[in-house]
């Protein structure tokens, strides 16, 4: 008896020591896992920070947290149809599909196409918007057109999109309204 209760307590010893073991190794996993997720999110407030101090990529010689940054937290700040233009051009440079459908007008507005053209501008590289000419659309203006190019390279191949768009005020602020 004496040796079986002997050889009991060893195994219930082993069997804690294996549970205790288990917990710690669970334990440090977790604390693994909370590093790589601070490291990430350390990365990625980073990332937003190089990207809000880099040149803004709608061609203004501004940093992107003075130009259209400004568009993308408050589009009823856009003064011109111009400004509106290069914030719909950063934000498909920057793939924000919510402003690329908020700066559209709710009768053209390809909502249905949401998520194809996130995945398309995703997929190219943008490399330069060209405005060539603005007429109308300026601060009091309700409608204006901006005749623009913007390059783009995919499959590595270089594309231009040139377009004379349409600009309209809807709900106070401008909006895409189409192609001229
Ligand atoms: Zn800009």
């Amino acid at each position: 008896m004496k040796h079986i209760m002997g050889k009991q307590g060893k195994i219930k010893n082993g069997n804690n020591k294996a549970k205790h073991t288990k917990l710690l190794n669970q334990k440090k996993s977790k604390i693994r896992e909370a590093k790589a997720l601070n490291k990430a999110r350390l990365k990625s407030i980073m990332v937003r920070k190089n990207q809000l101090e880099q040149a803004c990529p709608c061609g203004i010689e501004q940093r992107y947290n003075m130009c259209c940054h400004k568009a993308h937290i408050a589009i009823e700040e856009v003064e011109t149809a111009e400004q509106l233009m290069r914030s719909r051009y950063t934000a498909y440079v920057m793939a924000d599909i919510d402003y690329l459908m908020k700066s559209h007008h709710s009768s053209t507005r390809p909502i249905s196409e949401k998520d194809e053209i996130l995945k398309w501008t995703k997929s190219v590289e943008w490399l330069k918007l060209e405005v060539l000419e603005s007429s109308e659309g300026l601060k009091n203006a309700t409608e204006g057109t901006v005749e623009f190019k913007a390059y783009f390279k995919e499959n590595g191949i270089v594309s231009v999109i040139h377009e004379n768009s349409k600009f309209v005020r809807e709900h106070q602020y401008w909006v895409y309204l189409g192609e001229v």
